[in-house]
């Protein structure tokens, strides 16, 4: 039999298009935390129209200053998760969200997947983090949201005997593909309930956690304030949603 190699390279390449293809639509449209919600909050049983805006992956000196600027105008106190590896290079910025009224959680040191982590390695990773967050702003920080979303049943234990509540979130803006700010508003306008805690993202990109570009994070906030608060929504921070 004859090896027709033309073919066999085309059907080869139109496979790897293909798997390739699927990872990206994986990685754009899942959402991970729908599989590691367990024994976490993700959102807040509540009859108020409350929900919490939270940032990730911070502080940035560029697009931090810029969301809190848009905080402020809108009258909003958000909650920010961030990495201690960010904090200690950019302490003022982690102490302005402070200042501003605004919750800080912590997101690990490292920004490190951490489901294959030891026991003593999250610990270590949370604590570091924890201790570097309270250097630069006087705060001890008791919310902890993993990098990913991804924790093992043993890992939240564990994160849990050390006084911490993990929390992931309910509706994800994706605001990191960085979709336009007026689709973002209205994916999540439509999909919005009463106790949601939503997840952006102050620093970073779909392949790295610091720098980025956020400007359609930082367009955003104006027009979901404006257009959930006339749907009689109150926006609150993690702490006062969880009290
Ligand atoms: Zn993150």
């Amino acid at each position: 039999m004859t090896i027709n190699w033309g073919w066999l390279t085309f059907i080869v390449v139109v496979f790897i298009l293909a798997v390739v293809l699927l990872v990206m639509c994986f990685c754009l449209f899942f959402d991970q935390a729908l599989l590691t919600r367990r024994g976490t909050v993700y959102r807040v049983k509540s009859s108020k129209k409350q929900i919490a805006l939270t940032f990730d992956d911070g502080p940035s000196p560029l697009w931090t200053p810029k969301i809190l600027d848009e905080l402020k105008k809108a009258n909003i106190k958000a909650t920010f998760f961030m990495i201690g590896h960010h904090v200690k290079k950019y302490p003022e910025i982690a102490r302005r969200v402070i200042e501003e009224g605004h919750t800080i959680g912590n997101h690990g040191y490292a920004h490190s997947v951490m489901i294959y982590y030891t026991l003593p390695e999250i610990e270590e990773e949370i604590k570091y983090s924890e201790v570097v967050i309270k250097e630069a702003t006087g705060v001890t920080t008791n919310i902890f949201r993993p990098p990913k979303a991804w924790l093992s049943k043993e890992l939240k234990i564990k994160i849990k005997s050390m006084g911490y509540q993990i929390v992931l979130w309910s509706l994800n803006s994706k605001d990191w593909v960085s979709f336009n700010h007026k689709y973002i508003v209205k994916y999540i306008t439509r999909h919005v309930k009463p106790g949601d805690i939503l997840l952006f993202h102050d620093s970073g990109d779909v392949f790295k956690a610091e720098g980025g570009d956020r400007l359609q994070t930082v367009l955003a906030i104006p027009l979901l304030a404006e257009t959930l608060k006339a749907k009689g929504y109150e926006f609150v921070s993690i702490r006062e949603m969880l009290t």
